[in-house]
């Protein structure tokens, strides 16, 4: 059911959506734009950050709802890819289709997974690592200033605004870290519930503790149902009030998940809502981001850590 429908969603969040930059030619640095092709809207709105009106900046898989792990670009798309300056993907199979695209062509590409190592946080074995790198701030900091120096090297004119957008951007990410920070100083140690893995890093960063069944987690983001073990103890976690936030993401949603959020609203546990890609009408990464975590915050409330 679920795939039948992220199947008919992909097809009208294919079309290509052209954030920035002028009209007229697509051909990249040969019309002295250059063009950069990202996997989902929020790796293309951390390029556009940088790319300002400089750049061209196309990101494949736009859809709000849609599942992005099951997304299957065109034959066009890859070539997009294929054809682009620089690429921005995830990596870690995430957009496994970007790998390809970019495996046997000139397009400069950065891969946010392969930064994982470099934040000085040991994530463990490459295979079990979390895959959700847009939700680590230092990476996606990392990522916006190697678009920077992409950018400055394929059009040295531009350079430098290139290099200060990125500047500009990575203090904005300073900020966020701040109020993740600020989270950990008041909540440390505090128990919440993912329904999917998908905000591990960001949880990690604001000390606060993932306490969902592994299978349960792994279930949904495979598109499976968990196992009825998981799920009592999921739904155990919420009606015992062990987890002070359930964070539910809206894009990898099935009949157990949706039981849940009835499950927390008896209970009185808050639900964060958390998405993969950018909600309709948001085309920036930092007013996203800042959006979840001060839902997250009030979520937490005035509950002390424990
Ligand atoms: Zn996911």
């Amino acid at each position: 059911m679920r795939r039948t429908l992220a199947a008919a969603v992909a097809t009208i969040g294919v079309s290509a959506l052209v954030l920035t930059g002028c009209s007229g030619t697509d051909d990249g640095t040969a019309s002295g734009t250059p063009s950069v092709v990202a996997s989902t809207n929020v790796w293309g709105a951390v390029a556009s950050a940088v790319a300002g009106d400089k750049a061209e900046v196309t990101s494949l898989y736009t859809n709000a709802e849609g599942d992005p792990h099951e997304f299957e670009p065109s034959a066009a798309d890859t070539a997009e890819v294929s054809d682009a300056d620089v690429a921005v993907l995830n990596g870690g199979h995430y957009d496994a289709y970007m790998e390809s695209a970019v495996a046997d062509s000139d397009v400069t590409a950065i891969n946010a997974f392969d930064l994982l190592g470099s934040d000085g946080h040991d994530h463990g074995d490459p295979d079990s690592m979390n895959e959700h790198v847009f939700y680590d701030l230092a990476v996606v900091g990392q990522v916006a200033t190697k678009v920077g120096d992409a950018l400055a090297e394929k059009d040295p004119d531009n350079a430098a605004e290139f290099r200060a957008n990125a500047t500009a951007f990575n203090e904005k990410i300073t900020g966020l870290r701040g109020e993740l920070a600020q989270i950990k100083q008041a909540h440390d140690g505090t128990k919440v519930a993912q329904t999917e893995p998908l905000a591990g890093y960001m949880l990690d960063e604001a000390g606060l503790v993932d306490a969902a069944p592994a299978g349960f987690a792994q279930s949904v983001e495979e598109g499976q149902s968990p196992s009825a073990a998981d799920r009592a103890a999921m739904e155990d976690l919420l009606t015992s009030k062990t987890v002070h936030a359930l964070i539910y993401n809206t894009q990898a949603v099935d009949s157990v998940t949706e039981a849940l959020l009835s499950v927390s609203e008896r209970a009185g546990v808050p639900v964060v809502r958390f998405t993969e890609t950018l909600p309709d009408g948001v085309t920036d990464y930092i007013a996203w981001q800042s959006g979840q975590i001060n839902a997250l915050s009030a979520a937490l409330g005035t509950h002390a850590a424990h």
